[in-house]
């Protein structure tokens, strides 16, 4: 049979000295090219790690990790895969930072991207010699790619909250934080990209050449091809931000803020600032989380009384940043664009901060929260697109009804809006279908007992929105049924599955997304 033809061949294998292949024809059906399989591991801890992500929910065990040194490496075994009469799935993991196992590969293979970092020979981020643009391996941590391009005065202009996250990684999803309402995502921010189709093939494409792949790809969830180069944009970068903070107790004027500062049209110049995001905050919400740094601890008892008295409370965040040229001008042009607005008297906090410190942030509360082993614990996120026409009935039967009655939430909770034609409708990524919406994230660190609990408010959420019309998309999206992908990708599903067909004919990519496997 099959299986004693390939123990004969191990048998013989091991006679003549290839021995360490051994456990890679137990696990794979036919032995790839030796090189390649040089490179894929069964080592227990590597399995382990493969088998686990930053959400801590999810369990699927791979049959093997690749550690490719090469783009070849990643292209010979997809098509080893694809080619083989029992193929087996691969998934790419960029940095693992997936809450719901979109990055493993249930008895399959995982590639570790990372490491090809160290075979980059210092090639996996390169600055064009007119700064106009780098090239990024896919497997780049964004906090990589600042540092590499502020040595050269330049830096991408749209980001993450958080940076430790793979160039691959988000653009397979959009890539959003406070610079989307003006820049648009980071997948509006590519000018083309090298890919490994499912096929195998490796192929380059632009909105110009093989622009099916180009568009499919960004926000595609990793299930037409494995990124390994993307060009992106860089403007030059700032030295110095301006970071401000204003609290609300009224979410109409909180919004309606928020939505004159994005716009292009009203009374503010959208060129204004370089940020708008914002959060509510709680009893044992955003205070005690990992944002709480912002706020100098003489104003955490004023704040905290505050949240007290109303319940809940809203934190309008925003950044201008500056340069020599504008250093003498800065405090009076943001004076101006944030006059008039409707935060609460007094409570409007700043802080003047070094560019890479602002985008880096995030970093600070994870080195506190895994001091305090908060880091590595479940972390049942929900992120949601919510339309501007729904923001406030969400406002009353989400924050105020559900999340504050139910008061659990431990983490931060963010809501900001950003502007619809600043994405790419070509694009795989769903949003609402109304040119203001807003980002709803959920961002809730539990205990490995307790997730559960915020897993069924969570429901609870997606319940109540289906149940009074309120037209959410789930970003990082995650379902256990197709009707229910379908179902999100709405009038992009045909596209989507018929790309599949011609990219991934097999579905061998990024399974743990279970969209199509
Ligand atoms: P992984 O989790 O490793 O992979 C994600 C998916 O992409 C998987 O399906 C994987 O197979 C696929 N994939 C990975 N690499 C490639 C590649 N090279 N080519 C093709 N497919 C690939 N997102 C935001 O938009 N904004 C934020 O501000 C933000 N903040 C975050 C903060 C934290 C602390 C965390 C944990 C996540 C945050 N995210 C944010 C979500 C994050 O963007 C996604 O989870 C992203 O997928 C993580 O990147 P990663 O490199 O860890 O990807």
């Amino acid at each position: 049979s099959y299986f004693t033809a390939i123990f004969i061949i191990s048998r013989l294998m091991s006679i003549v000295g290839i021995s360490k292949h051994w456990n890679i024809m137990n696990i794979l059906p036919k032995l790839p090219p030796l090189d390649v399989a040089d490179k894929l591991s069964v080592d227990p801890s590597a399995v382990e790690s493969a088998s686990q992500d930053f959400g801590h929910i999810v369990r699927s065990v791979p049959r093997a990790v690749l550690f490719p040194s090469s783009v070849d490496d990643i292209a010979t075994l997809v098509k080893f895969s694809y080619d083989s009469s029992v193929p087996f799935t691969l998934a790419a993991r960029g940095h693992g930072h997936s809450v719901r196992g979109q990055a493993m590969a249930e008895n399959g293979v995982v590639v570790d991207m990372t490491s090809m970092k160290k075979h980059r020979n210092g090639t996996g981020i390169r600055v064009s010699s007119d700064r106009l643009y780098a090239d990024v391996g896919g497997e780049q941590l964004w906090f990589d790619v600042l540092n590499e391009t502020l040595k050269h005065g330049v830096a991408p202009v749209s980001w993450t909250d958080y940076l430790h996250l793979t160039v691959g990684g988000t653009l397979s999803n959009a890539g959003i934080s406070g610079q989307s309402f003006r820049y648009g995502p980071q997948i509006s921010n590519v000018y083309d990209m090298d890919v490994i189709t499912g096929k195998g093939d490796i192929i380059t494409c632009s909105p110009k050449n093989n622009s099916e792949l180009f568009y499919a790809v960004l926000g595609g969830l990793g299930q037409f091809g494995i990124i390994t180069r993307a060009r992106i944009p860089l403007d030059p970068a700032p030295k110095r931000v301006k970071w401000v903070r204003m609290l609300y107790n009224d979410f109409t004027a909180f919004t309606r803020d928020q939505e004159l500062l994005i716009s292009t049209n009203g009374r503010r110049d959208s060129s204004a600032l370089d940020y708008v995001e914002g959060s509510i905050m709680m009893d044992q919400g955003s205070p005690d989380s990992w944002r709480s740094s912002f706020f100098p601890p003489k104003d955490h008892k004023r704040i905290a009384s505050l949240i007290t008295n109303h319940g809940i409370i809203y934190c309008l965040e925003v950044v201008k940043h500056y340069d020599d040229q504008n250093e003498d001008t800065v405090d009076k042009d943001l004076r101006q664009v944030l006059e008039g607005l409707s935060y609460m008297s007094g409570f409007m906090l700043e802080k003047d901060v070094v560019y890479a410190e602002f985008l880096n942030r995030v970093q600070s509360g994870e080195v506190k929260f895994r001091s305090k082993g908060l880091w590595d614990v479940p972390h049942p996120w929900l992120n949601l697109f919510v339309p501007k026409s729904q923001i406030s009935g969400f406002n009353d039967g989400v924050f105020k009804g559900i999340v504050l009655k139910r008061n659990i939430t431990k983490g931060p909770v963010l809501v900001y809006p950003m502007n619809r034609h600043k994405w790419d409708d070509r694009m795989s990524a769903v949003i609402p279908d109304e040119e203001v919406f807003y980002a709803v994230g959920f961002l809730i660190s539990s205990g490995f007992h307790d997730w559960e609990a915020f897993d069924d408010q969570n429901k609870e959420i997606l319940k109540f929105c289906d149940e009074n019309g309120i037209g959410v998309k789930q970003y990082l999206p995650h379902f256990t049924s197709k009707d229910e992908w379908i179902h999100h990708f709405g009038s992009k599903w045909e596209t989507f599955q018929q790309t599949k067909h011609q990219f991934d004919p097999k579905m061998l990519l990024s399974p743990g997304q279970r969209i199509f496997n």
